[in-house]
This record gives C-alpha cells, structure tokens and sequence, in this order.
C-alpha cells in the first residue's frame, strides 16, 4: 500500500540543484517504493482526461525557457506501461470519465524535475496524465476519488503542481516568505488536516489571498486529484517552504 501524494515542482532547476527540498525528494523516494506511477501534470492541459499509453522509453520535453544549458541535457528515460494504464483508464471509466490515450507525448517539466530526484534511476514506469484546469474542486476530487484502489496495488498517484502559484508577483532574491503566501497555505493545511473538503471544494471564495495565490488553477488542481485518490480524505504535510518570496513548496500526504 502506498499513500498518494501532491508535490510542488516550482522551479525546473530543482533537476539540477541540491537543497533542502532536493533531500526532501530524495529522501521520500526512498522511503515509497511503487511499482508505477500514475502522475498528473500541470503543464499537460486539455479538457477531457489524456493518459500517455505506451510502453516504450518517453523522451524528456524541455517545456520552459530561460534555463541553463545544462538543464536540457537531463533526461530521465522512464518507460511508460499500457498493462497500468490499462488499469488506470477501467477505474476512471466505471465512473463514468471517458479517457483519450496519447502514445507519443514525453515527460514534461511537471513530472522529470521530480521524478529525477525521487527515482533517479528512472527504474519505475510511469503513466502520465492530464488535467483540466477548468472543471471545480470537487470534480478533480471526484477523479482522484475513482483512482483511490490503485494506492492498495502499490501505484503511486502523484499530483504535480504547486499551490501559490503566481508568476507575476515573484519577488527574485527573497528569501523570507510573504505572510499572504502562507495565510493562504495555512487555511489549506488545517482543513486538509481535518479532512474539511466541503470548505476545501469553496476555496476560491473561503481561503484568504485566494485569487492572488492562484491567479489560474492549472497549478493548483492537481491538489484535489491527489486529495481524492489517498487512502484517507485527511492531509499530512510532509513539506513546506518558499522561494522568491510566494512561490510554495508545499507537499501533501493523502
Ligand atoms: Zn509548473
């Protein structure tokens, strides 16, 4: 049994470099050992669900600008594998979400970044799915809540985002968190803690700083799949910190 999980992948630089949340991941692939991984990703958008379904090596999308060389030469060649999502598409089927597969789209930044630090052998197969950022909290939950079984057959669901998430407010060189960032985080964290998603499903108009912390929810939806597919509706953080002054690193256990 394994428990599911939202992590933040914030900056794509985390491939690369080695702090306090590097060991966080590495540290937590140590202790989840998968036989696949079901992950969502922010930066795969699309209205219906798209699951990848191939068994084959993915190629690695360098989905972002701006970066060192560097960074577009890690590759993480994990290979997909149909026999799960297989699995995955009966379960979201026999509750009525229809999937669409896709056999040739690579990992993006969403899932390599942290994928690399978790299972830096890139040993463990992985489906990678969509997200649609405009369907309301407690229709992500809904999805999250059809995968629920996989947990007990030692797939790991990973949602991949990150909860204040807005770009245009970054303050660069900050290195102390703005108290609206984690007002906003702290209202998340006890009413996950208390497994409160009625008040979580209202968090547009209940949650302090709401639309300043996400100003679109590509980023932040992935929080309610992961939230429905755990064993357990409560949360338990497993991480928290901040860069550039909002930008959260919050991780969750479901
Ligand atoms: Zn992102």
């Amino acid at each position: 049994m394994v428990p599911s999980l939202f992590l933040a992948h914030g900056s794509p630089m985390l491939a690369l470099e080695q702090n306090e949340y590097t060991d966080f991941l590495g540290s937590l692939g140590q202790k989840i050992k998968p036989k696949a991984i079901v992950l969502f990703t922010a930066h795969w958008e699309s209205e219906q669900t798209i699951m990848s379904y191939r068994d084959d090596t993915y190629e690695t999308i360098y989905d972002f600008g701006g970066f060192p060389d560097e960074l577009y030469s890690v590759e993480y060649p994990a290979a997909g594998s149909k026999k799960i999502a297989n699995i995955v598409m009966n379960q979201l089927e026999s509750q009525g979400i229809s999937v669409e597969l896709n056999e040739t789209r690579g990992l993006d930044h969403g899932s390599w970044t942290l994928l690399s630090r978790m299972y830096p052998k890139a040993d463990i197969p992985v489906v990678q799915m969509s997200i649609n950022p405009y369907l309301p909290a407690e229709e992500q939950f809904k999805l999250g809540r059809s995968l629920r079984a996989l947990g007990e057959k030692d797939i790991l669901v990973i949602g991949s985002g990150v909860t204040v998430h807005n770009l245009r407010v970054l303050k660069w060189g900050e290195t102390e968190p703005e108290s609206w960032a984690t007002e906003f985080d702290d209202w998340l964290i006890e009413r996950m803690e208390q497994g409160d998603t009625e008040s979580l499903f209202q968090w547009d108009t209940l949650a302090p700083h709401a639309q300043l912390a996400v100003p679109r929810a590509e980023h932040f939806v992935p929080l309610f799949i992961a939230m429905g597919s755990g064993n357990e509706a409560r949360g338990t953080v497993i991480h928290r910190g901040y860069q550039y002054g909002n930008l959260s690193y919050l991780c969750m256990r479901f």
